[in-house]
């Protein structure tokens, strides 16, 4: 991918956009997108004195795939991290199913329905698949947990499969099925993924894209991270695309996947 910036065509602060896809819903044959869920207005996150986030206004609607897209080091994971509360913002808010989450802890968040497989895979490689899948749904009792590792393994055939195998003795691919699986356990409203594509085959790639649609078609709302821009655009309603720390564009993914300054800078076209 190359790293040429493009200028912003919108107004950073309010990209207007919700409901742009509107039409290209109804030929897709999906429900159209319900209420948002989730809400960010001008969310500015820092890491000490790294001003990462810049004022990030953002909507995700019920039952949308919404996908992040920038150079590396736009802000991407930063935004997903906020929103799951592992950062919390130092000024703007966040609202999760019409509540204020800005200041919520992550274990709150994770409770209250907000899934999140973060980048790296993070699974515990000492622990088996099933093990791994127990701590994704600690926040629930004993006979949901058992329901919900059924679930995942109707998901993930291959992890049924491997349900005794310790983490880290797994492929790239089945680490990437189990941290998906163990961020779902919870039944999310909203999953969060980040990069979940990163240092996979072509075919596992194509994989890992049609379970996101199924889990999506299952009811879960979800926000996308992603190098792989070409294929989150593929999948996704809505994108938005960051650079430093700040939304310059914001479209439904089939008008980001035409745009000339979009296919230049991050679909790897010249
Ligand atoms: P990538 O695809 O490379 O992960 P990204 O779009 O997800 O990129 P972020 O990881 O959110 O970008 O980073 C946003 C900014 O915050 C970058 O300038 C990055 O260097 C900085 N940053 C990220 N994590 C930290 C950290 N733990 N400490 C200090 N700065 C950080």
């Amino acid at each position: 991918m190359t790293e040429q910036p493009i200028p912003p065509t919108t107004d950073p602060g309010r990209p207007p956009m919700l409901g742009s896809d509107d039409a290209s819903r109804s030929t897709s044959g999906r429900p159209a997108p319900g209420d948002v869920i989730l809400e960010l207005r001008d969310v500015h996150t820092y890491y000490g004195k790294i001003h990462a986030l810049q004022g990030i206004d953002l909507d995700v609607r019920e039952g949308e795939i919404v996908t992040l897209i920038g150079s590396n080091g736009a802000g991407k994971t930063t935004t997903l991290k906020t929103i799951s509360g592992l950062l919390h913002p130092r000024m703007g808010s966040v609202h999760f199913a019409g509540r204020d989450v800005t200041r919520t802890a992550a274990h709150e968040m994770a409770r209250d329905g907000i899934g999140h497989a973060p980048e790296g895979r993070r699974i515990f490689s000492r622990l088996t698949v099933t093990e791994n899948l127990q701590m994704g749904g600690y926040t629930r009792s004993g006979r949901e947990v058992a329901e919900n590792i059924e679930h995942v393994f109707s998901i993930f055939p291959r992890l049924r499969e491997r349900a005794g195998q310790r983490g880290g003795t797994l492929s790239g691919g089945e680490q990437q099925m189990l941290a998906i699986g163990r961020a779902i356990m919870t039944r999310p409203k909203v999953l969060l993924l980040d990069e979940p594509s990163l240092g996979l085959s072509p075919i596992l790639i194509q994989q890992i894209f049609t379970i996101i649609r199924e889990i999506n078609a299952g009811g879960t709302t979800i926000l996308l991270v992603e190098q792989n821009a070409l294929q989150a655009l593929e999948v996704a309603d809505r994108g938005y695309v960051l650079q430093t720390g700040r939304v310059i564009l914001a479209d439904s993914a089939s008008a980001l996947a035409a745009n000339q300054d979009v296919r230049r800078a991050y679909l790897g076209e010249i």
